[in-house]
């Protein structure tokens, strides 16, 4: 009427669920099945489910206990079971559930023999009562030779666990072995010493004669509160011997008379009613027991909740959420930092790098570029080349003493033009065109050449030389590196927003927003480099500059130069501060009088911070053009050189290198800041202005499309995208793995499922305790 084990049962099954499990004992009573091996206690499992289901073997097939939960279910025909563990519903063939039990059971190795991990198993029948049985491995004797000598005391030590209170044990005995010697009867004795929650159950009652099984199943020889049960669970055949038709339990029982003085102790479905009833009874006995504990457990688990989160409610999809909108709100923030005009920054920053790279590639180190200061040119040029020279004229003579002073600190009495040695950045031996090369020394003329020749010539090579620069860089794949550089900015960003908390406990999550961020930008890339591409193109065939244009051109410049010139002035002076003066200047003298090549082409900080370590490399990313001589040869004549160690011979190298780059900085500084560059007619003598517009152009088509094509279209993907992966498509569980991750949350949520769980069984519980009491007021009623 009240179904107490059913509820009990169900309440139970909530109560399994709370991980990790509870620390007070919240067990109902089980029924416990022991004894020895081949005792027949599968067999009586079986005949109470009405199905084979146990694995059957020699080997020690039960290896682990099974707690199986049976539920009647008087409304449906279905019959079927269920591995909650394995998530495994509705199996309704019941040889995949033996193989299922089988495998579990054989994942036990042969070694470790026994497990006290239980599998459990649900059987949903209408022809079942509702029970807890757990089988357990079966008492053995003697072990046989691939078995551990200590799985005799392993079996025990299992079974023990097993038969404290307040759980009902069901002690299996076979009637052809004498009771004297049964394992579970000893075993229950142990547990149990009044045998008051012990049932003896006597198998295979066909195998002994008739008066003697029910001798022994009536006699209480062994005294036990509950009683004995004899059973037949394997038919016999028929006793006659002619016909080998087995016959039913109740078909044996009424061929022998014996059996009729002991109704009520015999058969299998005695069996079940005594078990459904006395576990109903176990099980009202321990109501309130497990309400207590229950009550007790909530609490506790409230006050943790207090304790630990401040009673603070979440769900795995409230973190996923949460997750989600920190990550929202950095790309907010950063949506609103960078728009076009980082863009236009960023790209003006890698153009004015390759500028400089163009410059001193095509210009500075060009050793013509003496050119530009040839008294010889005075007399028959037009008058901005003249002025021009003077203009080269008087910076390097001011680039001398200064160059003077750097190496010297202003003691050394070297005269200046060994400093400006190689202000063109070439050695001396270097020859150009087959004709020597113009003497350097300050003050001096240079060589006399006719000027009407030196004219053309030199303003067709320099009108060439502007030509090449320009085209270099409008043809050197702006596109690619403009888009590549805001691609790396935007997955640099893109990383720095889900490095650290709470992204550390997430890492296929980082995984997927990497991903697909790359996604997006992959799917834009080359069609944002086509776009830049096509709107350069004419650019790259002529270019024209507007008066404005220049001017701003110029203020740039000049910048830029005095950039270079600071950069090279902190790399001096990081190797000087590095280095004592003497040596440094001896090595300087050797280095000028041997003539040892330097590496003229080398920007400066990149070898100051190879050798000193100190110097500021921070704008170092336009040297990427600048390709270095190779190390290996330079090494080889280093090390010929005696009396200097090749770190100071080196260092010597690039301080000479830095003061020519320094000397032809100063001169272009000077020319850029000179009348003749004030007009853009005058281009041809002022490549680095003319090489700004045209970077300057550049930059503004190019940042113009990267922002369209690339960067909107990031923005506006990049949130639906993380909606998309990571919140719509994960399930419930998928939600709480993810929220798992995160241990404190997942222990949070542990928390939380495990109050709402005793807060539901605490529920039923007390609701069950009231029909109890309302039924027993009614029975004393009546
Ligand atoms: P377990 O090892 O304790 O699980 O024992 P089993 O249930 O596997 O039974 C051992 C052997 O006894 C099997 O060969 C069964 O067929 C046999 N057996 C079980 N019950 C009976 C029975 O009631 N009568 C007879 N004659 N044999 C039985």
């Amino acid at each position: 009427l009240l179904d107490l084990t059913k509820k009990l049962l169900e309440i139970q099954t909530i109560l399994k669920g709370i991980d990790p499990a509870p620390s007070t004992n919240l067990q109902l009573p089980n029924i416990v099945v022991i004894g020895s091996q081949s005792s027949g206690k599968s067999s009586v499992l079986e005949a109470i489910v009405g199905s084979e289901f146990l694995p059957k073997g020699s080997n020690m097939v039960t290896r682990r206990p099974i707690e199986l939960t049976l539920i009647n279910t008087p409304h449906s025909p279905d019959v079927y079971g269920e591995f909650p563990q394995l998530g495994l519903d509705r199996i309704r063939d019941f040889s995949q559930i033996q193989r299922t039990l089988f495998d579990l059971n054989m994942s036990v190795s042969e070694v470790e023999c026994v497990s006290d991990k239980p599998i459990e198993l649900r059987i949903y029948s209408p022809n079942i009562p509702d029970l807890r049985l757990v089988d357990l491995p079966g008492y053995i004797q003697i072990t046989n030779s691939d078995q551990p000598p200590e799985l005799k005391k392993r079996i025990h030590g299992l079974c023990e666990k097993y038969l404290k209170e307040p759980n009902i044990i069901l002690a299996i005995s076979a009637a052809d072995v004498d009771l004297a010697n049964s394992e579970a009867l000893l075993a229950g004795r142990r547990n149990d010493p009044l045998g008051l929650r012990t049932i003896g159950i006597i198998t295979k009652v066909d195998k002994a004669t008739p008066s003697a099984a029910v001798q022994v199943v009536t006699k209480n020889n062994y005294p036990l509160h509950l009683g004995y049960v004899g059973v037949i669970c394997k038919p016999p055949s028929a006793s006659d011997g002619s016909d080998s038709k087995a016959l039913t339990e109740a078909q044996y029982y009424n061929q022998h008379p014996e059996f009729h003085q002991a109704e009520g102790k015999f058969g299998v479905g005695t069996l079940r009613r005594k078990l459904v009833k006395t576990l109903e009874e176990s099980m009202s006995r321990n109501l309130s027991r497990l309400t207590d504990a229950v009550q007790s457990e909530l609490e506790e688990t409230k006050y943790q909740i207090k304790v630990q989160y401040n009673d603070q409610r979440i769900t795995a999809e409230s973190y996923i959420a949460d997750v989600l909108d920190s990550v929202k709100q950095k790309f907010k923030q950063f949506k609103e930092e960078f728009g076009k005009p980082q863009v236009r920054t960023e790209v003006r920053d890698i153009l004015e790098s390759r500028v400089l790279d163009i410059c001193a590639e095509l210009y500075w180190n060009d050793p013509k570029i003496n050119e530009f200061s040839d008294q010889a040119i005075q007399s028959k040029t037009p008058s901005w080349i003249s002025s021009l020279a003077t203009n080269v004229k008087s910076t390097l003579n001011s680039v001398a003493s200064f160059a003077h002073i750097i190496v010297s600190d202003g003691k050394s009495d070297d005269p200046p033009s060994t400093v400006l040695r190689s202000a063109t950045g070439a050695s001396s031996s270097n020859t150009m065109n087959g004709s020597p090369r113009p003497n350097m020394k300050a003050g001096d003329a240079g060589p006399n050449k006719t000027g009407d020749q030196w004219d053309e010539d030199k303003i067709l090579y320099w009108e060439h030389r502007l030509d090449r620069a320009s085209s270099v860089l409008t043809k050197s794949g702006v596109g690619r590196w403009t888009t590549q550089r805001i691609v790396d900015i935007l997955m640099d960003k893109v990383e720095s927003m889900i490095n650290g908390d709470p992204f550390t406990n997430h890492p296929d999550a980082q995984k997927s927003i990497v991903g697909f961020s790359h996604e997006i930008l992959r799917a834009k890339y080359h069609s944002t480099i086509d776009q830049v591409e096509n709107t350069i193109k004419p650019f790259k065939y002529e270019i024209e500059v507007e008066p404005f244009e220049w001017e701003k051109a110029t203020d740039r410049t000049k910048k830029l130069i005095d950039n270079e010139i600071s950069l090279c002035r902190k790399a001096l002076q990081s190797i000087r501060s590095s280095t004592s003066k003497k040596r440094l200047n001896a090595a300087i003298k050797y280095v000028n009088s041997k003539q040892i090549p330097t590496t003229p082409k080398q920007h400066p900080t990149e070898r100051a911070a190879d050798i000193s370590q100190v110097g500021d490399t921070s704008d170092s990313s336009h040297l990427s053009a600048h390709s270095d001589t190779t190390a290996t040869s330079e090494e080889d004549q280093i090390v010929s050189y005696p009396h200097f160690s090749p770190q100071i011979l080196r260092k010597a190298q690039t301080m000479v290198s830095l003061r020519d780059r320094l000397a032809i900085l100063y001169m272009r500084r000077q020319a850029i800041n000179s009348t003749v560059c004030k007009s853009s007619d005058n281009k041809l003598l002022c490549p680095e202005i003319f090489l700004d517009v045209v970077a300057e152009k550049l930059t503004y088509n190019a940042a113009l499309f990267i922002n369209f094509e690339l960067l909107h279209e990031f923005f506006f993907q990049f949130p639906r995208a993380l909606d998309s992966q990571l919140y719509y498509t994960q399930s419930r569980n998928e939600a709480r793995e993810f929220a798992d991750q995160n241990p404190n949350v997942k222990q949070h949520l542990n928390l939380l499922d495990r109050r709402s769980k005793l807060e539901e069984a605490l529920a039923r519980l007390r609701n069950l305790a009231l029909l109890q009491e309302s039924l027993n007021d009614s029975k004393t009623r009546r």
